[in-house]
Order: structure tokens, then C-alpha cells, then sequence
């Protein structure tokens, strides 16, 4: 008896995701509804029919067609998270299996690797949305270029974005004087010199903050600078299919800040 009764409750734990309409309706708020797509809707009408791995991923879309979509996608995202209402996008066992058919992430965002800045929290983004390529200092060098390079060519991704943080230790370090940096690893040095031209004239802003966040807005700058010259992510660009912007993440407040016009883009 006791195990027939752990074979239902197991049954019925496997089942839920898929009869949610045998289950009474839960009050969602009109809002959370409304944003929901049509993709989202015939998804979810599969699943409850108890779709196969096949057709639940020939069903899912990127959530973001064209460069302006990804980026309207990605402020959204944040808004809900720095708002509180961040909806932390989950999926059932049934969709995570699908995934291992493909995957259709709309973004390739470069950030730093810092605890503080994890990319698909900060963008409210779920399994399968986000490619994303982390080091420290969020540096274009040829080791993510080849991963960007990868997302733009072959996962077709809409929108690049290189994300610079608040507080970045990396870029605070590629201000030291060069003596001060001789005890670190040859590796952390390489990384650190991949900063050290776009601060170097930082160090004569007085105000400490104000000295950081232009740094790392400086760093952001360049790397966005060196991305655009990417091979593969001029002619993305050439053909309207991919938005190279740069980003400054806040960790006081969670707000994302973006650098998408020429001007806000220029180097001095
Ligand atoms: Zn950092």
C-alpha cells in the first residue's frame, strides 16, 4: 500500500505541469496574462496536451526577433528585476528536456565573471535566452570573440551587449600604477592590460566614484569598440540583423543603464 501510494503522488508530481486545466484556474494577475505572446500561448496549450520533446522545441521561439525586440526584451527584464517583480522564468521537466534538441538564446551579453552580477537574474531571463560569456573585466579578447562569434553566426542572437558593473575590482585594478601589479599571475595581468589603455587618462577625475564609473563606462566603450570591429559582427550588423550596444549595471539599486546611441558610445 505504501508503495502504490508513493507510485500516484510520484505520478501526479510528473502529471501537474501538463493538466493544469484539470486543475481549477489560478487567479493570474491581467497584466502577467496580457504578457503573455502568442508563442507563449500555443506552448502552453502543447504542454497541456502533453506534447512531444520534438514539438515543444520546434514551438519555442526566441523571445526577441529583431535588435529592437532583444533590447526591449532585455529592459524589461531588468525593470522587473530591480522592481521586485522579476518572475524568475522556470520550466517544466518537459521543456528542459526539449532543450537538449537546440537552443534559440536572443542575446549574447559579455559581462564580468563578478559574484554580484549574475546576467540571466539581472534580465529576469530564463533557461535558453541568454548566451552569455563572462570574464573578468568583460574583455574582448580572442577567447570571447569566438564565443560571441559562435552566438552571432550559428544561434543567429539579435543584440550584443557588453556589460561593465559598479565596483568592478578588475577595472579598479587596471588603475594601479604597473609596480603595484607585478605580484599577480601572468593570466590576471593579461586581463588587466586588456583595460589599462581606456583608463589611462581616468586616473584625473578627483571624485573616487565618479573616477570608477567612468572607467568602467570607458572600459565598456572600448570593448564595444573592439567588438563592432569583430569580422563576423560587422557584416551581422551590415545586414541589420544584430545591435552592438554597451551597459553599465548598478549593483546598489539592480538598474541597468545602456549605452546605445553613437554619442554615448564614442571614444574620447
Ligand atoms: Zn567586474
Amino acid at each position: 500500500m505504501k508503495t502504490r501510494l508513493t507510485s500516484v503522488s510520484l505520478l501526479a508530481a510528473i502529471l501537474l505541469p501538463f493538466t493544469g486545466q484539470a486543475q481549477p484556474p489560478a487567479t493570474k494577475p491581467a497584466t502577467e496574462e496580457a504578457a503573455l505572446t502568442e508563442a507563449d500561448l500555443n506552448l502552453r496549450e502543447a504542454l497541456v496536451k502533453g506534447a512531444s520533446m520534438e514539438e515543444i522545441a520546434k514551438l519555442k521561439e526566441p523571445a526577441a526577433k529583431t535588435p529592437q525586440e532583444a533590447i526591449r526584451a532585455l529592459k524589461s527584464g531588468n525593470s522587473r528585476f530591480f522592481g521586485g517583480t522579476a518572475r524568475r522564468p522556470e520550466m517544466s521537466a518537459n521543456e528542459r528536456r526539449s532543450q537538449i534538441l537546440q537552443q534559440t538564446p536572443f542575446a549574447v551579453i559579455l559581462g564580468c565573471s563578478d559574484s554580484r552580477v549574475p546576467i540571466e537574474l539581472v534580465y529576469d531571463q530564463g533557461l535558453g535566452d541568454i548566451f552569455a560569456v563572462r570574464v573578468a573585466g568583460q574583455v574582448v579578447d580572442p577567447g570571447t570573440a569566438g564565443s560571441f562569434e559562435y552566438a552571432v553566426k550559428h544561434l543567429k542572437t539579435k543584440i550584443l551587449v557588453v556589460m561593465g558593473h559598479e565596483g568592478c575590482g578588475a577595472v579598479k585594478a587596471a588603475m594601479l600604477p604597473p609596480a603595484d601589479l607585478k605580484a599577480e599571475p601572468e593570466n590576471v595581468r593579461y586581463l588587466l592590460a586588456k583595460i589599462t589603455p581606456s583608463v589611462a587618462e581616468i586616473t584625473k577625475i578627483r571624485d573616487p566614484k565618479a573616477k570608477m564609473r567612468e572607467a568602467v563606462m570607458a572600459n565598456v566603450r572600448q570593448q564595444v569598440a573592439l567588438a563592432k570591429e569583430n569580422p563576423v559582427v560587422k557584416a551581422a550588423i551590415a545586414k541589420n540583423e544584430l545591435a552592438v550596444v554597451g551597459a553599465f549595471y548598478e549593483i546598489s539599486s539592480g538598474q541597468v543603464d545602456f549605452l546605445e546611441t553613437d554619442e554615448e558610445l564614442r571614444l574620447n
